[in-house]
């Protein structure tokens, strides 16, 4: 019998080891993601950062960072909406892409060739100075941990020939006290690591991150562990490295950990609200108008981001950024 792996240890595994190799995104791949469903959606971001920007008092330079950019659509269509409305911001900003997935680095560098963008294996390595950040469907997938309620204390789940054994806990953030018997607690400490690393650098030196990813706005039991391959659920822990693992995002301890760190918190929101705030609908329906024969696919993928059966209301948008930041585009209401 192989030694039991600690869930969060295995996820981290199986992900590199997953990224690494391809591009999963898209109909051929095995999901697919907001910026691959409609262009509008980095194109509404992209003028998200232009204002948050112009709030922050117009830095130049500015750094411009995604954490995890996929295919780079996101980016492009962003560079490409800001370079239309707002050339000062375009010519303000320094690309930076965290990635670590060599095959997506290229997949990048052919996408935003015109940006001559820096990458970073993860955020230490950044330059000082105010930054905008994005991250669409980062956070869901840094590797978690699982802890299951046993009488009065907690057990750790770890990952044995493909199933999971439970174990003695190892050290922990703390862990509610209370809780019913066979309660699964998930804890992402990477995901907490980040915002509080990003919190206390956008407090001292200026900017936003916007995270938009899936999961409750409040912290809760349950488990939501899940594998996606060819677009259907797979089993998450039968061959790791060839399903894309991911777990719903915990958005109250993201904005806990930003907020300990010196940060103000804005949201999160759903990401219907977040995007019809910020016209992701009026510029689908302009693109439709523009090239009629892509009409039906334009405004149904519109519908898809925003509806609430859709990724509306599951998705969230939240906002770590520097305290004297007036409401930021999305979050007006919020
Ligand atoms: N934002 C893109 C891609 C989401 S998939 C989109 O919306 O389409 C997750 C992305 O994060 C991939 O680019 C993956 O390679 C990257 N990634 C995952 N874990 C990472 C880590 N620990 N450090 C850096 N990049 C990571």
């Amino acid at each position: 019998m192989s030694t039991p792996e600690r869930l969060d240890r295995f996820m981290a595994r199986a992900a590199a080891a997953y990224y690494a190799a391809r591009d999963p995104f898209g109909a051929k791949g095995d999901f697919t993601t907001s910026p691959e469903i409609s262009q509008a959606f980095g194109e509404c971001l992209g003028l998200w950062a232009a204002v948050a920007w112009q709030q922050m008092g117009r830095p130049d330079p500015v750094l411009l960072v995604e954490l995890g950019p996929g295919r780079g659509t996101l980016m492009a269509d962003a560079l490409r909406a800001v370079t239309g409305v707002m050339p000062a911001f375009r010519a303000a900003l320094r690309l930076h892409l965290v990635e670590q997935s060599p095959a997506l680095r290229a997949v990048q560098a052919a996408a935003l060739r015109d940006a001559a963008p820096t990458w970073h294996d993860g955020i230490d390595s950044l330059p000082p100075g105010p930054a905008l950040i994005l991250a669409n469907e980062f956070l869901d997938a840094l590797p978690i941990r699982q802890f299951v309620r046993r009488g009065d204390d907690w057990r750790e789940r770890f990952v044995q020939a493909g199933a999971f054994v439970e174990a003695t806990a190892e050290p922990a953030p703390p862990l509610p006290t209370e809780a019913p018997e066979g309660a699964v607690q998930e804890i992402c400490e990477p995901a907490r690591a980040l915002a509080a690393a990003l919190g206390a650098r956008l407090a001292s030196q200026g900017g936003a991150a916007l995270f938009i990813d899936y999961g409750p706005a409040r912290s809760g039991f349950g488990e939501s562990l899940q594998a996606l391959s060819a677009h259907r659920a797979a089993d998450p822990l039968a061959s790791p490295g060839s399903v894309d693992i991911t777990a719903h995002v915990d958005f109250q301890a993201v904005a806990e950990a930003g907020r300990a760190a010196g940060a103000a918190v804005q949201g999160p929101v759903p990401q219907g609200l977040f995007l019809q705030a910020l016209g992701l609908v009026t510029r689908a329906a302009m693109l439709a108008r523009a090239a009629p024969a892509q009409a039906g696919h334009q405004l149904s993928a519109a519908q898809r981001l925003v509806a609430p059966e859709g990724m509306g209301r599951l998705f969230k948008a939240l906002a770590l950024c520097h305290p004297a930041l007036p409401p930021l585009p999305g979050f007006e209401s919020a």
